[in-house]
């Protein structure tokens, strides 16, 4: 018993001093220094190359486009359009509550179209943006009531609307790469029909004489032109029409058979 006492008073004895020396560091102790001290600056640092996250990768985690972003644009919410005293427009109930056009029997678009828009991706390393690729009849006078618009090849799937995210103000470069596409494509790179573009000089609604070659009709709608519900953006955009079906090697023209008739 006697020894652990001692043990206990000499414990309490450091803890005491232990206290005292607390205490005594409180106290302030002036920091000297020389007239020629001086800190130590950081050098700029040297940061390691970022890698880009998934969505970032140029060209690598586009999607590819398919029939799927073709699908009507029509909004069932959308309020009915006064035409005149005595016509009425409703929107459709949308895309995906109807099929895409018929393309030989077949629900999609023309294949020629995923082609040159999955082309321009590639070249560009750019999303693509549809606005507009199918329209059912609905949708089409809804969206667009005018008289020439009523027979638009977008009813058959045969025509698209669309800019490039990035490149918006540089339409003239995407019908450049739209054009390179026959140059490239094994099919066509030795036939000028398709490789050799004219420029087309009749009046249409756009300011820009349209560009085609034997399969597509390319027109350049600039910030002012074409604007309708679908295209209500404030960019520059590029229509591409079909004009020539190359499977079947006759021309494409728009018809009410081919919107009413999934089977032809
Ligand atoms: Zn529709």
């Amino acid at each position: 018993m006697k020894r652990s006492f001692l043990f206990s008073l000499f414990f309490l004895f450091l803890f005491i001093q232990d206290l005292a020396s607390i205490e005594s560091n409180e106290k302030p102790v002036p920091i000297q220094r020389k007239s020629k001290d001086f800190y130590y600056l950081l050098q700029t640092p040297h940061l390691r190359k970022k890698k880009p996250y998934s969505w970032e990768k140029e060209g690598v985690s586009l999607p590819k486009i398919t029939k799927e972003f073709f699908r009507c644009r029509g909004i069932a919410q959308n309020a009915p359009r006064q035409i005149d005293a005595s016509k009425i427009l409703s929107d459709c109930a949308g895309g995906t509550k109807h099929p895409l056009s018929f393309v030989q029997g077949k629900e999609g678009v023309y294949a020629v179209l995923l082609d040159l828009l999955n082309f321009v991706q590639k070249k560009t390393g750019k999303q693509v943006v549809i606005t507009c690729g199918h329209r059912c009849s609905l949708h089409n006078a809804y969206a667009d009531p005018s008289k020439d618009n009523l027979s638009s090849k977008h009813l058959i799937g045969a025509e698209v609307d669309f800019y490039v995210k990035g490149m918006e103000h540089e339409p003239e470069k995407i019908i450049e790469i739209v054009q390179e596409f026959y140059r490239q494509d094994p099919e066509t790179k030795n036939n000028p029909e398709f490789t050799k573009f004219l420029r087309y000089e009749k009046k249409t609604n756009v300011a820009t004489p349209p560009w085609y070659n034997k399969e597509i009709f390319l027109k350049l709608f600039r910030k002012e032109e074409g604007r309708d519900f679908d295209n209500s953006h404030d960019y520059p955009y590029v229509s591409i029409q079909v004009r020539f079906d190359r499977e079947r090697k006759e021309k494409v023209v728009f018809s009410w058979d081919l919107v009413n008739n999934p089977s032809i």
